[in-house]
């Protein structure tokens, strides 16, 4: 299924009409397919909060799908110098941390947290902006 991030929001493509749709559906709004799912537990995540991103899993989601509960992951720089755009992490799950909310925004089309950290499913990013 082809994916990608778009200004922080991840864009899935159907596989059979090509429709964009953004995580929430099980089914195409264009074509009707079903080779969507829900957001699920277990899920990677990715928190954008300006220029910086964080690496999140989602560990709970209501019965519409419009809440999730996400936990931290613990990231570790892998790559040589973290002065770069190629920044590369290793992630692992940290059952100890702290487990925040996020909600579906229509108006974005997106997870967010507080109104302004927005939130993709689906892979795990992790950036530090070094002008910041
Ligand atoms: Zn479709």
């Amino acid at each position: 299924m082809y994916s990608r991030l778009k200004d922080g929001v991840l864009e899935i493509a159907c596989p059979d009409c090509a429709a964009v749709t953004h995580g929430l559906e099980e089914v195409c709004p264009a074509c009707q397919c079903e080779h969507f799912r829900k957001v699920s537990p277990g899920d990677g995540a990715t928190m954008s909060s300006g220029s910086d991103r964080y690496p999140y899993t989602v560990t709970c989601v209501n019965k519409s799908g419009k809440t999730i509960q996400l936990q931290a992951d613990d990231f570790h720089l892998i790559s040589d110098t973290p002065y770069s755009d190629s920044q590369e992490y290793s992630y692992t799950r940290n059952t100890d941390a702290a487990v925040v909310t996020a909600r579906w925004s229509n108006k974005r089309q997106c997870y967010q947290r507080n109104g302004h950290q927005r939130v993709s499913i689906g892979h795990r990013n992790a950036y530090w902006d070094p002008c910041f």
